[in-house]
């Protein structure tokens, strides 16, 4: 499985314990190689960029092999190990390694893609007793039920914001945890707003466009929590393992064949062809 995030268990953050992205095998968002260099180019030399390391969409690419993890496919389908390689690993991890969802825990997440399936999950796993699931698409209610959902809100059915539709489902008090996975820069306010007062945690995830938010202060000024998270606190080796372990062994989940099937992959590829592991 190629990744964008490395562990070298030797960095200041790797040791803290506290932060998945290691100071060596960091994310690169150049589009090239650790040593700024690229390995691929077309006839004429022109230099191939590869985004996060991976250049996962490329017939060819070269990944540095402390971005990569071994997986059996006879214990795991490629189709899911192709889901935990980001998507639903982050959701998963943001409820797990980001922050530590308690039992009976109120939790909301916004957008049920991979990402938001992958809180749900999680969030069902940490023993969370109300998971309210949001998104405009109907027919994530049943992907989102399969994960663990307990509540479902299509902000298209209604007038009321999104934050008041929540509070409306937990006696006015919002949630514990808020994973907001869209992107979309007015939900940003909505979570905060969805959190509950002086002790609401916002996890950020998913990116969207443009690189500035605005958000509204005095809800963050009473207590709550807001943090970042990129693939959901998941460290390679300390704690990807666990995860793909439960996934072979449906210790605690597994992945419905129904979000997983060929078109979600753009196509298979054969894996014999890799040339080297050699580490550097
Ligand atoms: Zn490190």
């Amino acid at each position: 499985m190629p990744l964008y995030l490395g562990e070298c268990k030797e960095c200041p953050n790797c040791k803290s314990g506290k932060s998945n992205l290691c100071h060596k095998y960091h994310l690169t968002l150049s589009g090239l190689m650790l040593d700024d260099t690229s390995r691929m180019s077309i006839y004429g030399g022109q230099v191939l960029y590869q985004i996060f390391t991976c250049a996962t969409w490329s017939e060819y690419t070269v990944v540095n092999a402390n971005y990569v993890i071994k997986v059996d496919p006879q214990k795991i389908l490629l189709q899911h190990a192709s889901l935990l390689c980001c998507g639903f690993t982050t959701g998963y991890g943001a409820t797990w390694r980001e922050v530590h969802v308690e039992k009976g825990s109120t939790v909301a997440v916004l957008g049920l893609g991979a990402v938001g399936l992958g809180a749900i999950e999680g969030a069902r796993s940490q023993g969370a007793s109300k998971i309210i699931g949001v998104d405009i698409n109907e027919s994530k209610r049943g992907k989102g039920e399969v994960f663990g959902m307990t509540d479902f809100i299509n902000p298209k059915e209604s007038k009321t914001s999104v934050s008041e539709m929540i509070k409306d489902v937990t006696q006015g008090l919002g949630v514990d945890y808020v994973f907001e996975c869209t992107g979309i820069p007015s939900m940003l306010n909505e979570a905060i707003e969805a959190s509950k007062l002086g002790i609401g945690t916002i996890v950020l995830i998913g990116a969207g466009h443009g690189l500035t938010r605005e958000f509204n202060l005095v809800p963050l000024l009473c207590g709550r929590t807001l943090k970042g998270s990129t693939y959901g606190g998941i460290r390679l080796h300390s704690d990807l393992p666990a995860l793909l372990h439960r996934c072979a062994n449906k210790v605690q989940f597994s992945l419905p064949l129904s979000v997983t099937e060929p078109r979600f992959l753009s196509k298979k590829f054969k894996h014999t062809k890799i040339v080297s592991t050699r580490k550097s």
